[in-house]
């Protein structure tokens, strides 16, 4: 049997991801994937001991990954802005890193969903544009 990559991941972060968490996760997003477990780790131990937070699942959704994490009734202080930041930087990193091979990508609109892709693995589909922001 070989290991991939979400089985290292699954063994490195045991306290951190549910034994039965759905994880599926392409493999350009893997870098963000791996910094987003680091982060959700690190707020771990920042606020001590225990499970405060457990990965539930991580799929891909519209654009992006679509996660379900549980969070305690009463959070730790500072737990969920630790959280937030870092879904935030994982989502910030999907919308901009082709999910077929980790090169800069953009949102395009493929069959009604929402896929980023870089120049080479976007079959054609144009960028979508993004609106005011600066972005
Ligand atoms: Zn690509």
């Amino acid at each position: 049997m070989t290991l991939t990559r979400i089985d290292l991941l699954r063994m490195q972060y045991r306290d951190l991801v549910a034994a039965d968490a759905e994880l599926r996760v392409p493999a350009g997003w893997m870098a963000a994937f791996e910094r987003w477990l680091d982060d959700l780790d690190q707020a771990r131990r920042a606020v001590g001991s225990g499970k405060p937070i457990l990965v539930l699942e991580c799929v891909p959704g519209n654009g992006g990954l679509d996660r379900r994490v549980s969070l305690p009734w009463c959070p730790p202080k500072g737990l969920h802005e630790r959280v937030e930041a870092a879904d935030r930087r994982l989502d910030e990193t999907c919308a901009r890193t082709c999910r077929e091979c980790g090169s800069p990508g953009a949102p395009r609109f493929v069959g009604g969903v929402m896929l980023v892709a870089c120049e080479a693995h976007a079959q054609g589909f144009p960028a979508i544009k993004r609106r005011g922001n600066g972005k």
